[in-house]
């Protein structure tokens, strides 16, 4: 069951919060994988390329143009790459849970997916993080983990869709606060490229336009929207250059607040007065 959350007026007067995120898989995908990928070097620094190269890219932007953004970080990127997670802090950065070892959660048991939040959880508290949010490796999420998130203190998740608004998904005895993404706002389908998991070295033109068209309904619909990002893909400079444009075409196109998800779920109501509320998003 799902219940569309209320906001009040977005801060600053603005038309649209939108949450830049960013998943730091590093190498915790192909590792996890199985041990065929120890001896692949070539697919494997292609993952690091996100955490030694293409993050620095993604703070220098979002420095220069005063953004604050969430970053998912698996905890093997979080032990292995500790650079990064001080970068990410050092920038102002939110820091959020995506498993330990990117392990696809339908394929662990209960005990598995548990194993995994918590030394995810564990690898973060090395860093001094204790994580507000959840997005499952994948975007995959289970009913078992699903149930895990809010006794081990998740206050939001980012990993399903049933709505392109932050909503109540209410599973089990206590409700989350969902904050959806959707493939088509994610840049791996478009750019995220192996021999192996083929996708489509997409045109970023289209991309561009593609993203600022969802934007555009966002911002008329004053509604909340995330955009979901992999540093060894948009961190190429390429991608970069037109990560610059879709955020300069946002401020042309409008008055967008831009925000961390920790920040929009600090701003929802609670369920109970969702529930007694009108199920729209927001009163625009
Ligand atoms: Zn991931």
């Amino acid at each position: 069951m799902t219940t569309p959350a209320m906001f009040p007026a977005w801060p600053g007067d603005a038309e649209v919060a939108v949450a830049l995120t960013f998943d730091v898989d590093g190498e915790a995908p192909w590792i996890g994988e199985g041990p065929q990928n120890e001896r692949r070097l070539t697919l494997l620094s292609q993952g690091r390329y996100g955490p030694v190269r293409g993050l620095g890219r993604i703070l220098d932007l979002l420095a220069e143009l005063d953004i604050q953004a969430t970053f998912y970080v698996p905890g093997h990127t979080a032990d292995h790459q500790p650079e990064a997670m001080t970068a990410i802090l050092a920038g102002g950065h939110e820091v959020a849970h995506h498993g330990y070892l990117h392990l696809d959660t339908e394929n662990l048991d209960a005990d598995g997916q548990r194993g995994e939040l918590e030394a995810g959880l564990a690898a973060l508290a090395r860093h001094g993080v204790r994580p507000a949010g959840y997005r499952s490796p994948g975007w995959e999420l289970t009913p078992e983990t699903l149930a895990m998130l809010a006794g081990l203190g998740f206050t939001y998740d980012s990993s399903l869709m049933a709505d392109d608004r932050p909503y109540w998904e209410i599973s089990g005895t206590e409700p989350l606060l969902e904050l959806p993404g959707h493939w088509s706002l994610c840049d791996w389908p478009y750019f995220g490229w192996t021999p192996y998991h083929g996708g489509l070295l997409a045109d970023p033109a289209r991309v561009e336009r593609i993203w600022l068209e969802e934007y555009e309904s966002a911002r008329r619909e004053h509604r909340a929207i995330t955009y979901t990002m992999h540093p060894e893909a948009i961190g190429r400079g390429y991608l970069l250059r037109m990560l610059r444009r879709v955020i300069t075409g946002m401020l042309d196109r409008g008055r967008p607040w831009f925000a961390t998800h920790a920040q929009i779920a600090a701003l929802a109501a609670a369920p109970a007065e969702t529930a007694a509320s009108p199920a729209s998003a927001r009163p625009s």
